[in-house]
């Protein structure tokens, strides 16, 4: 087996190398994997051919391979990436006018049971290596001609999986997207969104170098939370906002939640008003996002005007804003994609592949 470059920080590069290299191999190849977004290990022209031919009689570079493209109208781009195992995962793409922001899995399925969540209806297959995560930052980074200098770049790591029963490979993976010396992302362009899962909160909130937090809520009471997002009957809600209040924040950073709205399940002005008064001690702001419905999501998306009286009540105490539903032609709830691809029983077909 092949081991992968991708992934590996500096300390593990200098550990694969043969001991006669100079010690600034390391770094070159670091440099070439991470800020060049390195596409083939022959290709690496700063370093010697020889060198390369034998790191590749070892290694491979260790990118995801793309299985298949779903190219939507608002230009959102939803990547089937396929690992080393053959598992897939998912990462999208989504394109605005300021910014572009990749949101890449950190699991293959997810063992969070989320009542709303197409991820959910899979099961967690396995955790991804950080290299995986890494892997599909650089791959559609590559392939879209994104460059990680001019502060446009964002990244969220809001696909498959729940990031904090990962976390040591989220971490890892997130200080090289970090480091000015691996992609060099400035630390607000980076994203983690969990579930809840309390003591790895605390226990992020430790590291030195860590993307921003965001906390899904999704609820407004805790037997609301319980019903919908069953992980709540372990990890409570008033323990998450306790574990929230204590986090180490930096000066320049606020938390966010996140709210699912569900038709007339969650998303009352009661609700709203809850969701105000639990989160109004808190240096945070709320997204608000209207269900993305999938086969097998007993739930609908609520109106328009309902997401506007929620968002008006919330913007009495907090920012509030509402995150635009993309890619709804193509499949774009959490996990559609992927789900749609392995069952012969979906509803509509999503379009044609743009590559297959
Ligand atoms: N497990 C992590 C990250 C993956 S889910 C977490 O729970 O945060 C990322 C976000 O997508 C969460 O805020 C989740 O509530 C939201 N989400 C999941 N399914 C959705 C759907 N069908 N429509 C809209 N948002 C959804």
């Amino acid at each position: 087996m092949f081991q992968p470059l991708v992934g590996m920080d500096l300390t593990d590069l200098a550990a694969a190398l043969s001991p006669s290299q100079p010690g600034y191999r390391a770094r070159q190849i670091y440099q070439a994997l991470y800020q060049g977004q390195a596409g083939d290990l022959v290709a690496i022209s700063t370093l010697p051919l020889g060198l390369r031919q034998e790191l590749a009689e070892r290694h491979a570079l260790g990118l995801p391979t793309v299985d298949r493209v779903f190219e939507s109208t608002d230009g959102t781009r939803r990547y089937l990436l396929r690992l080393a195992d053959g598992r897939t995962v998912e990462a999208v793409l989504m394109p605005e006018e300021h910014r572009d922001t990749i949101c890449i899995s950190s699991q293959v399925g997810c063992p969070v049971d989320c009542k709303f969540c197409m991820t959910a209806l899979m099961g967690l297959e396995r955790s991804l290596t950080a290299g995986e995560i890494v892997g599909q930052v650089l791959l559609v980074a590559r392939q879209n001609q994104l460059r990680q200098e001019g502060g446009r770049l964002n990244i969220v790591i809001m696909g498959q999986g729940e990031p904090l029963l990962n976390l040591p490979n989220v971490v890892k993976a997130t200080r090289i997207l970090l480091d000015p010396a691996g992609f060099a992302l400035s630390p607000r362009r980076i994203t983690v969104s969990t579930a809840g899962i309390i003591p790895q909160i605390a226990e992020l909130g430790r590291e030195p170098v860590r993307p921003r937090l965001a906390i899904s809520l999704n609820a407004s009471t805790e037997e609301q939370r319980q019903e919908l997002m069953p992980i709540t009957r372990k990890y409570h809600m008033k323990d998450l906002l306790a574990a929230c209040k204590a986090y180490p924040l930096r000066p320049w950073e606020k938390l966010t939640f996140e709210y699912v709205l569900l038709n007339g399940v969650n998303d009352s002005d009661a609700d709203a008003r809850r969701v105000l008064k639990l989160l109004a001690h808190l240096n945070a702001k709320v997204n608000l996002i209207a269900l993305n419905p999938g086969p097998g999501i007993p739930y609908a998306t609520p109106l328009p005007e309902r997401v506007a009286s929620f968002q008006a009540i919330v913007r009495r105490g907090l920012p509030c804003f509402v995150r635009k539903p993309r890619g709804l032609d193509i499949y774009a709830a959490c996990g559609q994609l992927k789900s749609h691809s392995q069952s012969a029983t979906g509803p509509a077909s999503p379009p044609s592949p743009e590559h297959s």
